[in-house]
């Protein structure tokens, strides 16, 4: 290494917002040979494309760690993957659950407690909008199709690709989200088998599928907030509203208030 460059920093875009995204708690397999902390590259990506910078958040524990990622980044974005724990909301384990990662609910669920307490903005995608919901003390569906009479098949996964148009869904008229897609009905792709049942405190309900399933809140107040049930990561590259949920993010951690220097407080 050359020493001139010791204590020296180096230039990026001006205004570039950095994105914290907690990691899927990845298991061993073969290819890694340990545990992992790991993030799909379709949200890197997403996020990339409108000059945002993805910071990977591990899978830890340790709490003054989680606060200090959680006081460098401009916003969190919840990403999709198992599901959450129903010890968070209160219930036992019905039949339909899935596969559970105890140790990245505990993470998430810290982090968004902090991000809404600090008005960090947040976007959350699928699983990230039900970490939302509980965090915000809302309940979860934990299996639409043994629990939800006449709902229609949201779980798409593998049936059909990623980026399949599953269903519509209709947004409510003057919400943030309708403002950003520009538009208040539109096809989304569906790969999840739960949902939001009961919301969560200060969020919205602002689209929901046509058999009435929640398929994105917002929040009721000034925050930045916004929980979407499908994956517009996957959609990007053909729907210009799909690509503006996150631009509009990226615009949200831009314009946030830069946060007084003061002693800080420990979190609880
Ligand atoms: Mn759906």
């Amino acid at each position: 290494m050359d020493s001139h460059f010791s204590g020296q920093k180096f230039r990026s875009e001006a205004g570039r917002v950095l994105i914290g995204i907690p990691a899927y708690a990845h298991a061993c397999d073969a290819l890694l040979g340990r545990d992992s902390a790991a993030v799909p590259n379709t949200y890197i990506d997403a996020l990339v494309q409108v000059g945002a910078s993805p910071l990977i958040i591990p899978v830890v524990g340790d709490q003054d760690l989680l606060a200090h990622l959680i006081n460098l980044v401009d916003g969190l974005m919840l990403i999709g993957g198992p599901d959450v724990d129903p010890v968070h909301y209160g219930e036992t384990a019905h039949p339909g659950l899935r596969q559970i990662t105890p140790s990245r609910d505990r993470m998430e669920l810290r982090l968004t407690v902090w991000a809404l307490q600090a008005q960090i903005p947040i976007l959350a995608i699928c699983r990230g909008i039900q970490v939302l919901n509980v965090a915000a003390g809302g309940c979860l569906w934990q299996d639409i199709a043994s629990q939800v009479p006449n709902a229609r098949k949201h779980d798409q996964h593998p049936d059909y690709r990623e980026d399949h148009l599953a269903h519509p869904v209709q947004i409510a008229p003057g919400s943030r989200l309708a403002g950003i897609c520009r538009q208040t009905r539109i096809d989304v792709n569906s790969l999840h088998h739960q949902a939001i049942s009961q919301v969560g405190q200060g969020l919205a309900v602002v689209a929901r599928a046509d058999d009435g399933i929640i398929e994105a809140v917002e929040s009721s107040g000034e925050q930045w907030v916004l929980g979407v049930q499908w994956h517009p990561e996957w959609l990007v590259a053909r729907s210009k509203a799909m690509l503006a949920l996150f631009s509009a993010f990226r615009d949200a951690c831009h314009s946030r208030p830069a946060v007084a220097d003061s002693p800080g407080v420990w979190p609880e």
